[in-house]
């Protein structure tokens, strides 16, 4: 077997080199522990950025997944197959919406959605209804409607020219409001920024936006591609008491487990926006797939995942707030709810460097913003494996102490 340093070498002289990895091959995982080449164990508190929902090789998963692969994995979507269809069935079932459309990544779900706003109000004659209205902070994806509705400049930039999307300040209802009009097909918004640094939407926002559309004949797009499955406490973090409903959801991520898998949930009300031959893609809803998703679920209900999601998730909000606490010089405080939270930096400081410390001990963890740490374990993690990564954490920025004192 090749060694970490053989990989890292033949990694660098051939990948396409738009990310920048940290020097580590890893080759196996169990739930929350990840191993590399060179036999290297690593606690894991980030899950392939919030993918990995129930862990790394749970037997369950990964049994569903062989048994697929042995059995049917593609047929394309001129036909049915079993594990789509019953998926639809489950989805449904959970969230309450009527219709599933399946594709492979976030991204894909939410060009999807914006095709289906754009395609809904061109059946009805609305033609000018194409504009959308987005967050500033917000993160929709890499393709170039998803990115034109992301509302990082860094990420967009040198990409144009893009769609018609007006970006708002997260949280600002008014602005909404001003930023709306005849031409705008829909509003999209994530229940809690992940990317722009796990910032929740406030108290009655997410109603307010419900409103706003509903009053100029608007749909609401909810992002919970990263908040979804679970992750929240919730099954999708607008279900729950005084949470408005939706026209769209998209989710990807923790859906698939780690399997790449995207859906699209609709109202009967917008079954008909995307006809046969408007939208589709070959391997999207592939039984292998679909398999991986139904395992996926079966798990969350088995292991009751998604309660524990909220009560291991408030144990580490404590935890997290005790470190602001004892090392107040360098966080600023904790944001986030369920199994995604934020460890807020102090100016000066940034999030990668103490990824890169962290690294170095053996945790992993993945930035949200520049000043963000996020937390996004799998939704398996043991009580146990939170409080070895806080520890860590804890000594690894302690050390960064006196350069705050001198900083
Ligand atoms: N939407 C949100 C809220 C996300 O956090 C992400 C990815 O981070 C995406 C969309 C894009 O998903 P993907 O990377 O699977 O295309």
């Amino acid at each position: 077997m090749s060694s970490n340093a053989d990989l890292v070498a033949l990694a660098r002289r051939h990948l396409y080199p738009n990310y920048k990895p940290a020097p580590v091959a890893f080759v196996r995982g169990r739930g929350c522990e990840l191993f590399d080449a060179d036999g290297r164990r690593y606690l894991d508190l980030s899950a392939g950025i919030a993918v990995c929902s129930v862990g790394h090789a749970h037997p369950v998963h990964a049994r569903a997944i062989a048994e697929q692969a042995a059995s049917l994995m593609h047929v394309s979507n001129y036909f049915y197959n079993e594990p789509n269809i019953r998926l639809a069935g489950e989805l449904c079932r959970r969230t309450g919406f009527d219709r599933a459309f399946f594709c492979n990544s976030g991204t894909e779900a939410n060009e999807a959605a914006l095709k289906l706003a754009r395609h809904h109000f061109f059946a009805r004659g609305e033609v000018e209804r194409v504009r959308v209205v987005a967050f500033d902070n917000g993160f929709h994806g890499r393709t170039l409607g998803a990115l034109a509705m992301t509302g990082t400049l860094k990420y967009r930039e040198g990409f144009g020219p893009m769609g018609p999307v007006t970006h708002v300040r997260y949280g600002d209802a008014a602005a909404v409001e001003r930023a709306m009009g005849p031409d705008v097909c829909a509003i999209i918004v994530e229940p809690l920024q992940g990317e722009g640094g796990i910032v929740a939407a406030p108290d009655g926002f997410l109603s307010a936006l419900r409103a706003i559309a509903d009053a100029h004949g608007a749909l609401l797009i909810v992002d919970e591609v990263q908040t979804g499955v679970g992750r929240l406490g919730t099954f999708l973090a607008i279900q729950g008491p005084g949470q408005p409903r939706a026209d769209v959801v998209t989710l990807a991520k923790g859906l698939g487990g780690g399997f790449p898998i995207g859906a699209m949930l609709t109202t009967e009300r917008l079954a008909g926006a995307l006809p046969p031959g408007t939208h589709g893609s070959t391997f999207g809803g592939n039984a292998l797939a679909c398999a991986s998703v139904l395992a996926v679920l079966a798990i969350l209900d088995d292991e009751g995942l998604v309660d524990g999601a909220r009560t291991k998730g408030e144990a580490l909000g404590q935890m997290l707030d005790a470190l602001v606490r004892d090392v107040p010089g360098v966080c600023e405080g904790t944001r986030g709810r369920g199994l995604l939270r934020g460890l807020v930096l102090r100016p000066g400081f940034v999030a990668r460097d103490v990824l890169v410390r962290l690294q170095d001990s053996r945790v992993l963890l993945t930035a949200a913003g520049e000043r963000v740490l996020r937390f996004a374990p799998a939704l398996v993690v043991t009580p146990a494996e939170l409080e070895e990564g806080v520890r860590t954490l804890r000594a690894s920025l302690s050390q960064l102490v006196p350069a705050a004192a001198t900083a």
